[in-house]
């Protein structure tokens, strides 16, 4: 059960070596013996695990696409009747009451999820040290992060926890714990996948999307969660491309472009900066592509922008943790405000509380024109910089992050250098834009890899460029 794909697992279901409930029970034992150490799963749902997988082993047909299908989900997506804390001692005991749109179609599909994974506190952080209720660490070497906020996902699905996860990604939450632990990592175009049902960090920014063990299964799992929803009307009424059937399409004679100002980003290492640069030649030369360097110049304002907009966006989404509403309330106040200062106090963790502080103060009226108003217009700015850019090229190749894995503790004290570890990631999700991150190999015994960006909605392309590096990076992933 090592490295299981959906399409191996699949092929073991079909081919009566192995039942339903023999891989829930082979993946939950696998848990037990590892994850007291890895820190991935905040829940486990071993009933309802088995209760499904038994109703479908008695069924015995397997032919839905994920069916008998082990996965995990990141804490922030609604399934009714388990926990989803976002990591937040404020909703520590909540239950969801309901599914969010991706699990309805998931569960619909046959998937089965073994339980919830850990993430930053509402999704706010690159390194899943700021979840309030575990710390994860990272399967290739226990002393380093995993990533984050989806570092629960990347964790589970890196040290076979399970066959896939779904995670989210804001800012880079998807691709660069993705990048951390060796695994693919796709964040769709922004209005692709529904978003309702999942808690909400920024919501002109926030997608979801799966993590994986190939590319393949990311075009699998896209196929199923992709598609308009009449409850998130930011989602589009777009055909769904047959990703999975396109994977092997030829890409001889495509130009990819690279962006200047990431190569010459300070602080990039130049270990990785070589390894990065020595890949996208490599991959040019082996499918006959051209290179052509393109400029982004507003990358240099990107964190910034970034970070003004989500923070904004994020102290009003986080209004509703007050006790009332949502959320573990305090037992001892005087009076309302009390109560709320008391609640908040005791229920949020720094980096939301510094959200919710820096938000508030962009919004406000004396700040507004001079922060928040003049973020969005940068950000309108590098979104046409990537339609520009897009005329040119049909993919974009970039670094996911400036330096590998990094230690435990290393930066959760300096959040600027925490927040600028975000650099190649969060442009694509000013601009909205589906990018997708593949491993490559492994330098100082942690995986590195890169990211592939096209157009709104060209993730038929993106994943179609990602099967093709697959077959020349041929990334062994741990055992
Ligand atoms: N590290 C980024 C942030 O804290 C991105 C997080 C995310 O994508 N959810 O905003």
């Amino acid at each position: 059960m090592q490295n299981l794909t959906i399409k191996t697992a699949k092929e073991l279901l079909k081919s009566g070596q192995k039942k339903a409930t023999d891989l829930v029970n082979e993946y939950f034992s696998k848990i037990e013996q590892i994850d007291p150490e890895l820190g991935a799963y905040l829940s486990l749902n071993k009933e309802g695990a088995l209760k499904k997988a038994d109703e479908q082993d008695k069924k015995g047909t397997y032919d839905l696409p994920l069916e008998g299908i082990p996965v995990s989900i990141k804490d922030v997506i609604a399934i009714k009747g388990l926990k989803n804390t976002a990591g937040s001692k404020i909703l520590e005991n909540y239950i969801s009451p309901y599914d969010s749109v991706v699990w309805e179609r998931l569960e619909k599909a046959g998937a089965i999820v073994l339980g919830k994974v850990n993430t930053d506190e509402f999704t706010m952080g690159s390194s899943t040290e700021n979840s309030a209720l575990k710390s994860t660490r990272n399967p290739w070497n226990k002393n380093h992060v995993p990533g984050g906020s989806s570092g629960g996902s990347a964790c589970s699905v890196a040290s076979n926890q399970c066959v896939f996860s779904i995670g989210t990604d804001t800012g880079g939450s998807i691709r660069q714990p993705a990048n951390f632990c060796g695994c693919v990592g796709l964040k769709p175009t922004y209005g692709r996948v529904p978003r309702y049902g999942v808690i909400s960090y920024a919501s002109s920014f926030d997608t979801i999307g799966p993590l994986t063990k190939n590319v393949e299964d990311a075009a699998i799992v896209m196929e199923i969660i992709s598609g308009i929803s009449e409850k998130d009307a930011t989602t589009v009424d777009k055909p769904i491309d047959n990703y999975s059937e396109n994977l092997q399409n030829p890409i001889k004679g495509k130009k990819i472009g690279i962006i200047k100002e990431f190569i010459e980003q300070e602080g990039f290492d130049p270990e990785l900066k070589k390894d990065f640069m020595d890949n996208v030649e490599k991959f040019a030369k082996t499918n006959d592509l051209e290179i052509k360097e393109i400029s982004m110049s507003l990358t240099e304002y990107a964190i910034a922008t970034y970070y003004i907009l989500v923070k904004s966006e994020a102290s009003t989404n986080l209004a509703r943790y007050d006790g009332v509403r949502y959320g573990k309330k305090t037992e001892e106040a005087y009076d309302l405000e009390e109560f709320y200062k008391k609640t908040r106090e005791k229920g949020l963790g720094s980096e939301v509380k510094r959200a919710i502080m820096t938000g508030t103060f962009a919004l406000s009226s004396g700040y507004f024109d001079a922060y928040y108003k003049k973020a969005s217009k940068v950000r309108t700015m590098i979104k046409k910089e990537f339609d520009q850019a897009f005329n040119e090229v049909d993919a974009i190749f970039a670094p996911v992050s400036p330096f590998q894995a990094f230690k435990i503790g290393e930066k959760i004290n300096d959040p600027l250098q925490m927040y600028l570890s975000d650099i190649f990631t969060v442009t694509t999700n000013l601009a909205g834009i589906p990018s997708i991150a593949i491993p490559t190999g492994v330098i100082n015994e942690l995986p590195t890899g890169l990211q592939i960006m096209g157009q709104h909605f060209a993730e038929k392309d993106i994943l179609n460029f990602a099967w093709h590096l697959e077959q020349m990076a041929n990334f062994k992933g741990l055992e």
